[in-house]
This record gives C-alpha cells, structure tokens and sequence, in this order.
C-alpha cells in the first residue's frame, strides 16, 4: 500500500511544488514507485517535470468528473518509478463543481483509493488555500508534510494550517497525520531566517526534519527546463538536500 503524503501550506511560494517535484524525483531515484498528483490548478508540477495536462487531453478535472479516465489520465514520465496526474487550469473548476456535492470532502479519497496498490507513494502537491482541493487532499492523505519558508510571518501560516489539520483529523480523517515541517530556501547568512528556523525548532522539535532545503538558484531554474534538479543538475546543494530528505521521509514512517 502507497505512503498518500500531502504536500500542503495555504501560502504561496513556500516551495510545495519544488518539494513535490523533488521529493518524488528523489524517491523514484530510490526505486520507489511514485504517483505525483498535481492538485493544483496553476499545473506547476505538471510543467516542472516538462509534461503538459492540456496535451495528453486528461487532467485531476476530467478524471474526477468523469471517473472511467481515471487510469488513462496518469502519464509515464521521463524518469523510471515515477508517474503524474497531471493538472491544467481546468482544475480551477473543480472547487466549485464540489461545493454542493455529497460528501465533497471525499472525492480524492474515492477516486484514487484505488491506485494506492499500484505505488510505493502518491504524493499530492497541493494549491496555495485551504480550500476544497487541499482539504479533499488531507481527506486522502495519512501524511501531511509542510513547507515552511524560513521568513517573516512563517509560523502564523503554519498556525493556521495545524488548525485545519486538527479539525481534520478530529473531524473527517482521523488517519491523517503531521509528517514534519520541511524548512525551504534556508539562506544562513539571512540572520532572520536563522531565528525562524530557531524558534521553528523550538515550537515543534520532533517535527522539524534535520535536511534543511537550501536557498539554491539552482532549484529555480529547473523546472523552465522541463528538469527536476537530479536531472538538471544532480551535483547541486539543491539535489543533494531532496535526496537527504527523500531518505528522511523514507526513514521516518509513522507508526499505525
Ligand atoms: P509553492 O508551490 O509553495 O507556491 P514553489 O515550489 O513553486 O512554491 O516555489 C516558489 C518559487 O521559489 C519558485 O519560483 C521556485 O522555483 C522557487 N524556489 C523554491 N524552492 C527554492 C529553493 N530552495 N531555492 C531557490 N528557489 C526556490
Ligand atoms: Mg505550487
């Protein structure tokens, strides 16, 4: 049965994307067979692995409308052990086809419960809200792994994403739980970061993963190149630290 890990924080630019992408690339590295889901309508990873939703004809929108295309809607990548659900701007749509559905909170669950055989993980690269996509993501997903970029205003983000995770768990999923916080685009010459990434520490110790994701031009660059960063530039402080993390995710398993 698949690890289900979503990779969630209602904030823009925190490096969910860069995060999903890597972590998967990183995992699939490993022989673990990987599904990424691209929940996110901007289709960020979808176009960071250098595919296109539009193209294959199939996204999350039409596979979940129409559940028959589920399987014909996953594309192979270039990369060996790892598959997409790709994502266009269709998805948008899909927050508000859900509104007055049944058991909205469930859709994700129903439909792709059945591909948790078919995969070491599925990894859900979530939107930046916490609207119906994300929370039918943490209805799915028994991991939550959080990116928390270390700047001003950080941990009330973080605040806010715990209590929709507690209600959650309390409420809807009570499989669901707090994988760690991964600290991004850390830059230790940045004095305020170094105190984020302190008082981070502080609030929530057993959290906190021990890889720290670099501030890294590198990474940035990638994804115009269609190119997760072990395929753009594997030697990298970028490629080096989601390779650490891939090995950490695959270490620290919750215990059921
Ligand atoms: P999100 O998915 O949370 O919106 P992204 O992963 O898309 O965030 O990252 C936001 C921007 O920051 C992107 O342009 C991405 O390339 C860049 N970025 C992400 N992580 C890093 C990093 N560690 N170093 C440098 N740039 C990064
Ligand atoms: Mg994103």
């Amino acid at each position: 049965m698949a690890r289900i890990i979503a990779i969630a924080n209602q904030k823009g630019g925190v490096g969910k994307t860069t995060t999903s992408v890597n972590l998967s690339a990183s995992l699939a590295l490993m022989e673990k067979k990987v599904l990424l889901v691209d929940c996110d309508p901007q289709a960020n990873s979808t176009s960071a692995l250098g595919m296109d939703g539009k193209n294959a004809g199939y996204d999350l929108y039409t596979s979940l409308v129409d559940n028959e295309n589920l399987s014909s809607s996953i594309l192979k990548t270039d990369i060996d052990y790892l598959d997409l659900l790709p994502a266009t701007t269709d998805l948008a749509a899909l927050e508000l086809e859900l509104v007055d559905k049944e058991k909205r909170e469930y859709f994700f669950k129903e439909l792709l419960s059945p591909l948790a055989d078919e995969y070491d993980y599925i990894i859900l690269d979530c939107p930046p809200s916490l609207g119906l996509i994300t929370l039918n993501s943490l209805c799915f997903a028994e991991e939550l792994v959080i990116p928390l970029q270390c700047e001003f205003f950080a941990l009330e983000g973080i605040v806010k994403l715990l209590q929709t995770y507690e209600t959650v768990k309390k409420k809807l999923n009570p499989d669901i739980n707090v994988l760690g916080v991964i600290l991004t685009m850390y830059d230790s010459r940045n004095k305020l970061a170094k105190q984020v990434k302190a008082e981070t520490e502080r609030c929530f110790p057993k959290l906190v993963f021990k890889t720290i994701i670099p501030r890294n031009v590198r990474l940035s660059e990638a994804p115009s190149f269609g190119k997760t960063i072990l395929h753009y530039d594997i030697k990298s402080k970028g490629a080096e630290a989601y390779l650490a993390l891939a090995k950490e995710v695959e270490a620290r398993k919750i215990v059921k």
